[in-house]
């Protein structure tokens, strides 16, 4: 199978069944080494429902991504083998079934040693790929992008919904919260305690004053920290500003460009990461021309350019192997 996006000069993009970026729809796990999976899973939402919609509309916007990047140098398809591997069949009905159909599917590909780039779906769906990340990896780094932190404690008597997944991943030795950084933090609260649990356990937490005062090159010495070890990256829409990215479930004023947003995920490139998910996008909010799933597209093919070249890294590690 050819694992780059359709000729856009022999087929025009507006065309066929949207697939991420017009790439070959594929289950062949043994044949990728990259896989776009949508989780279309909303019922973790507290405010603004829609982002089961989510993975539809994103694969739609992004029909227009070409695939050479000049402001990073990077053509991706050229070494990876990148595929829609199409969504997760979730159960609408129900929270506890719908993380175990996750978790069988992560761990599928997981076994495969394909890196899964997940496309939400609210942000209850971290958790169960966690779960299956720290089973393959052991606790990973965590690098957060969100307006929240979501390491409240429960909702309406409920563990687990889009507040909670990163509490739940402390509690279940799945982050290291000690190398766990949220990033673009800011909002109200319910009272000033709600920070208590990211201080009792060493995450860090750059609110989004500090990325605008300080700027991108702060938070990249921040991260610095983490690297060579490995990291599971978490995006949540909602960092960025609603007159960016008004399609999203719980919008906080005052956050990212979209241009921050996208110099932030290039900060990625020289990371070990496992996986990425990008979530929180309901297009039944969003602005007119969809400019939050088309901004969540362009995030997730840069996420793909800052991975390393397919092989470079097992490469690598083979040659480690070989000298000691
Ligand atoms: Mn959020
Ligand atoms: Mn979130």
């Amino acid at each position: 199978m050819d694992f780059t996006p359709r000729d856009a000069f022999a087929s025009p993009r507006f065309g066929q069944v949207a697939t991420f970026m017009r790439l070959p729809q594929s289950r062949d796990l043994a044949a990728m080494d990259t896989a776009i999976v949508g989780i279309p899973f909303d019922g973790g939402t507290s405010y603004r429902p829609g982002t089961r919609f989510g993975p539809r509309e994103i694969r739609n916007q992004s029909s227009l991504l070409r695939p050479y990047n000049p402001a990073v140098k990077a053509l991706p398809f050229a070494t990876r083998r990148v595929a829609d591997y199409g969504d997760v069949d979730v159960a609408p009905v129900s929270i506890e079934k719908t993380y175990t159909l996750i978790e069988a599917e992560i761990a599928r590909i997981l076994a495969a040693d394909v890196l899964p780039i997940l496309v939400g779906g609210d942000h209850s769906i971290s958790l169960p790929i966690l779960r299956e990340m720290a089973k393959r990896h052991g606790p990973v780094a965590l690098i957060h992008f969100d307006a929240h932190c979501d390491t409240w404690d429960q909702y309406f008597g409920g563990k687990y919904f889009h507040g909670t997944p990163f509490r739940r991943a402390v509690e279940e030795g799945l982050i290291d919260p000690r190398r766990t950084i949220h990033i673009g933090i800011r909002g109200s609260l319910y009272e000033e305690s709600d920070f208590d649990f990211q201080k009792e356990h060493g995450m860090e937490v750059i609110p989004i004053g500090d990325v605008k005062e300080r700027g991108i090159g702060y938070v990249a010495e921040r991260l610095q920290r983490l690297k060579g070890g490995k990291a599971y990256v978490s995006f949540d829409i909602d960092a960025v500003d609603p007159a960016f990215a008004p399609g999203t479930g719980t919008p906080e004023v005052g956050g990212l460009t979209s241009f921050e947003a996208v110099s932030l995920v290039r900060l990625l490139a020289g990371f070990h990461t496992v996986g990425f998910d990008l979530v929180e996008v309901s297009p039944l909010y969003d602005g007119p021309g969809q400019i939050t799933a088309l901004l969540a597209a362009n995030l997730l093919y840069e996420f793909l350019c800052t991975l390393p070249k397919r092989g470079e890294r097992k490469e690598k590690r083979r040659k480690k192997t070989r000298a000691s």
